[in-house]
């Protein structure tokens, strides 16, 4: 845990739960992050320990921070605005049906506001305020982590939409009968494009009589092969497959983000998730892409950004959704 000195000022927790980790920190009204931390989390156990054992620690941290305001909890699929039930969660299906604002709510008492959305709207969020798209009006933030999420600002605000789910990115189709989503659909862009897709391709790669040596050794010698160090072998050059995938990858995204930016007049383009450490690697085929689908002359000038604030982007946004809630709370 990361501990700074505390200033005496109006303060909010965020919390971004993942498939595998949650991350929180609290966070100051001028954007100081004041501490931070990690937990791993086995949510298949369906027990939600890691949830009670924070709800015991923000107990403790409430005591002694009594100017913090509100958590705001942002999760992986869409959540009931009005009781924080997460409806539908691809990627965390053990945990949908339950309210997690609602443990914290019993443990910390109900005059604490807790807000939940989607975490990827907590990253947008985070990266307007803090992050690469400081002072941009109108962006889409999107994440490539297990899933594919987006969070989209318009007129510097959050867009909210009507129903449960919102710039749900990960699930636009970009094939006709393509690959299978988590979803149950098939040809969403998050089939092509997260991190668990990068893994699953190139394993498909393997069945091809020409799969480059490189290639069948790292399946081979690695342990727990990820998309982090599948990225690193495409680094080497040795597996020229694996930068055509990326390529590919790039592709799909700027397919589908093309057609946003038509869309909606966007400035910007925020990429985030885990994915973003190999922004360089797909970046070229998603700007070549995107702009043979932007319609407008003018609009081929979209930022396309790597996302600025690292994992602790969605505490950060977490805690902004938070002060917005209260209206700047000065
Ligand atoms: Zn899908």
């Amino acid at each position: 845990m990361t501990v700074k000195k505390m200033k005496n000022t109006i303060k909010a927790i965020g919390i971004d739960v993942g498939g595998t980790h949650i991350r929180w920190a609290l966070v100051s009204r001028e954007g100081e992050v004041l501490r931070q931390d990690i937990l791993c989390h086995r949510e298949e156990n369906r027990d939600f320990q890691s949830v009670h054992r924070l709800s015991k620690e923000f107990s403790l941290l409430l005591r002694e921070q009594p100017d913090v305001r509100g958590i705001g909890i942002g999760l992986p699929g869409s959540i009931d605005p009005k009781t924080g039930v997460l409806l539908k969660a691809p990627n965390l299906p053990s945990w949908v049906g339950t309210s997690i604002s609602g443990i914290f709510q019993r443990q910390l008492g109900n005059s604490l506001t807790i807000l939940t959305t989607n975490d990827a709207n907590l990253y947008a969020l985070g990266e307007g305020w803090q992050g690469a798209a400081q002072g941009v009006p109108h962006f889409l933030c999107v994440t490539l982590g297990t899933g594919v999420g987006g969070g989209l600002v318009l007129n510097g605000k959050l867009w909210e939409g009507k129903w449960d789910s919102v710039a749900e990115v990960g699930h636009m189709g970009v094939v006709v009968e393509g690959r299978p989503c988590a979803c149950g659909r098939r040809g969403c862009l998050e089939a092509y494009v997260s991190c668990s897709a990068f893994v699953e391709q190139a394993r498909e790669i393997l069945e091809w009589e020409g799969a480059s040596p490189a290639l069948r050794r790292f399946f081979s010698e690695s342990f727990m092969p990820g998309s982090k160090e599948l990225a690193q072998l495409a680094e080497t050059k040795e597996a020229p497959e694996i930068q055509e995938l990326l390529s590919n990858m790039g592709k799909y995204l700027g397919i589908a983000l093309g057609g946003i930016v038509n869309l909606l007049g966007l400035e910007a383009v925020v990429i985030g998730g885990g994915l973003s450490g190999s922004f360089h690697l797909f970046k070229d085929g998603l700007v070549k892409h995107l702009k043979e689908q932007v319609f407008s002359e003018k609009a081929q000038n979209v930022a396309i950004l790597k996302a600025a604030l690292g994992q602790f982007a969605g505490p950060i946004g977490g805690a902004k959704w938070v002060f917005d809630h209260f209206g700047g709370l000065d």
